[in-house]
């Protein structure tokens, strides 16, 4: 997204005047109890996979599944059975620090972005969603910014069917972080 885009946005937003509240109330919500996908730019991938000491493959049996989506094959993480992320663990995320980008720009999404409705219904399953400090304008459209410049991992259909190690070795050169 360009600079102008991002005025552009900024300009056009509902929340332009008066920016948006939120302040995660941690009540794990988005992280546990319902079905979901979280999709992995390749910079996420390489974050996660760093703060573990696992062979590529291991990473990916463990953590990793590919998921087909609106015709997209796409790497998103595991959830448990009764689907809480896989990296839930004893009340708390085990990977916080390092989470991927569409858990960090939480809940400044698109999806959620487009009018006082769709932020007012955020309210239905996220308890931080217009509560606490004031974010402004343009802090929201950089999370949008950055979030769109992310680019998801889409996995070509005739690659689903590689072994874990190559899928990995493939989506982590194209991270910048490494
Ligand atoms: S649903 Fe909202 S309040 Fe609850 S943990 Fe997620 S961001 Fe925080």
């Amino acid at each position: 997204m360009t600079v102008n885009q991002l005025q552009d946005l900024n300009e056009k937003s509902f929340y332009h005047e008066t920016g948006l509240r939120f302040e995660c109330q941690r009540c794990s919500g988005c992280c546990r109890h319902s079905p979901g996908y979280v999709f992995l730019s390749p910079d996420d991938l390489s974050l996660l996979f760093s703060h573990f000491t696992l062979p590529p493959e291991g990473f990916f049996d463990l953590y990793l599944r590919i998921v087909s989506v609106g015709g997209f094959y796409r790497l998103s993480l595991c959830e448990k059975s009764n689907y809480d992320c896989i990296f839930w663990e004893d009340g708390k995320c085990i990977v916080y620090d390092k989470r991927p980008f569409q858990c960090r720009s939480f809940p400044f999404w698109q999806s959620l972005l487009v009018s006082p409705d769709t932020w007012k219904n955020g309210e239905s399953f996220c308890p931080g969603i217009n509560k606490g400090p004031l974010h402004a304008a343009h802090e929201i459209d950089c999370w949008v910014a950055m979030r769109a410049s992310k680019l998801i991992i889409d996995i070509p259909p005739e690659d689903t069917g590689l072994p874990s190690a190559k899928i990995m070795d493939r989506y982590l050169k194209r991270s910048q972080t490494s």
